[in-house]
């Protein structure tokens, strides 16, 4: 399989190169150049089978060629060996016919670290052959860093930097980027929001000769193997509600339009998916965009969902490349009118393709908080407030097809959004209860390239 940029105009790779390479060095995202699909019987003979084995059935035709057969079943089996469910990801039932797919059972309670896991596995495996080490930098509003310093502490061909913006995560996301002691990881608390934190990074991509001089690798959710990993467990949840004899549709709590992007490609690739809707909290750009065809940023307002406090949803370039019928260079334009004017218009035709597939509803603050008190006094579910985003905008959506909604962190990381909501702490699992008396090693950064680059340089092992 070969992967090409949403812009038109970065060299062809591999999966493999797309993987250790992030962003494309035209500014684009790596797709595949086809999304290979399933038959109907491939999809009906995945029900019973374990997550690990769905995951290599699903996702070995993206792959394939970068890793053999064998040595990527070893790699998804060491990836998911972690986890604190067997399922991997469990379906709860709300209520008739909703569902939630509980995706915080990864070693940082968030759905980040299916991806993040694996993608671990994958760099160790590819670096080890190629005798490579590389700096990996990643920008966070919380739950990207903390799975990603988890995936990658310890390992010798990698340095992991991860940027966050200060004061804005909550402390068991600080806690869990400041707190592990391996000298390869690196938090760095940036003055600034996670836009900025995600525009110096994309800035340090751009800049070649420090790209090319640290070895730069990018985990983000823009890199392909991420979304790729996250396709699985559409699949999982879909085929154990009956897929592909029943349609089943899914609401996404969206930030950088990854998860759902990553359910886009399932529907792609064949599986029966009626609706995949776009859930977004009061930073509703995503919602806008769809509904009014105007992808417009304007300023970030910090929420109760953190992770989806974002304006400059990254992913949603791919969904524009395949709107836009692969046109590269289409995407090229809307991408400098976003940088010259802070927003584009959405053609008309590539509107009428997203909603075809997209709807998109959002929450307020006080419909999110509203939402956590009532899910756990009807059903004794704890939500966590991005789910809850997700759980009050699935409800305009129900209908007679089951809809998923996607639970993309533990409750207890966000403790106090919880707490304000049902009056209780959440507890963290016991594996990590001693997260709060951690001692914590951080460095504080200004919003400043020169200052961030010159920093990684130091700091890295050579
Ligand atoms: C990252 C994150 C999201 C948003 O996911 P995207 O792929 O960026 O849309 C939602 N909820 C939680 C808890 C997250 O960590």
């Amino acid at each position: 399989m070969k992967y090409i940029s949403t812009r038109g105009q970065a060299p062809v790779l591999s999966f493999e190169e797309a993987m250790l390479t992030g962003l494309a060095r035209d500014g684009g995202l790596y797709v595949p150049e086809q999304i290979p699909t399933l038959s109907s019987d491939e999809i009906a003979a995945l029900a019973g089978l374990s997550y690990e084995e769905i995951a290599f059935r699903i996702m070995q035709p993206f792959v394939g060629g970068s890793f053999s057969d064998g040595e990527f079943k070893e790699i998804i089996a060491r990836a998911y060996a972690g986890f604190g469910h067997a399922a991997r990801a469990p379906l709860v039932q709300l209520a008739p016919n909703h569902f939630v797919l509980e995706l915080f059972h990864g070693p940082t309670l968030a759905f980040k670290d299916f991806a993040m896991q694996l993608i671990g596995q994958l760099f160790q495996v590819a670096l080890a052959r190629r005798g490579q080490k590389v700096t990996i930098v990643g920008a966070t509003s919380g739950d990207t860093g903390s799975a990603a310093i988890e995936a990658f502490r310890g390992l010798d061909a990698v340095d992991v930097f991860i940027l966050y913006p200060h004061g804005r995560v909550s402390e068991v996301q600080r806690r869990q980027m400041t707190t592990p002691t391996e000298a390869n990881v690196h938090a760095l608390a940036m003055d600034g929001h996670f836009d900025d934190c995600q525009a110096r990074l994309k800035d340090m991509f751009n800049d070649f000769e420090f790209r090319d001089s640290v070895g730069l690798a990018g985990v983000n959710s823009i890199n392909w193997a991420r979304v790729l990993a996250q396709v699985v467990y559409y699949f999982t949840a879909a085929v154990s509600l009956g897929a592909p004899h029943r349609k089943v549709s899914f609401t996404v709590p969206t930030g950088n339009f990854g998860d759902v992007f990553a359910g886009y490609i399932a529907r792609s690739m064949g599986l029966p998916i009626e609706t995949l809707v776009v859930a977004t909290n009061q930073n509703d750009i995503l919602h806008r965009a769809l509904s009014t065809g105007e992808y417009r940023t304007s300023e970030v307002t910090p929420s109760i969902s953190p992770s989806m406090d974002i304006q400059v949803s990254s992913n949603f370039e791919r969904a524009l490349f395949y709107a836009y019928g692969g046109d590269g260079g289409a995407v090229a334009q809307l991408m400098d009118e976003l940088k010259a004017e802070g927003g584009f218009r959405i053609s008309q035709g590539a509107l009428q393709i997203l909603q075809e597939t997209f709807v998109s509803g959002r929450a307020s603050e006080a419909e999110t908080g509203a939402m956590i008190t009532r899910a756990y006094a009807e059903t004794g579910e704890v939500l966590c407030p991005h789910t809850a985003v997700g759980v009050f905008v699935a409800q305009d959506h129900l209908g007679t097809t089951p809809m998923v909604t996607l639970a993309t962190a533990h409750p207890a990381k966000f403790p106090d959004a919880v707490e304000a909501a049902i009056g209780l702490r959440p507890p963290l699992p016991n594996r990590m209860a001693d997260l709060y008396e951690r001692s914590e090693r951080v460095t504080r950064v200004d919003n400043d390239l020169t200052a961030i680059e010159d920093l990684i340089c130091e700091r890295r092992a050579d």
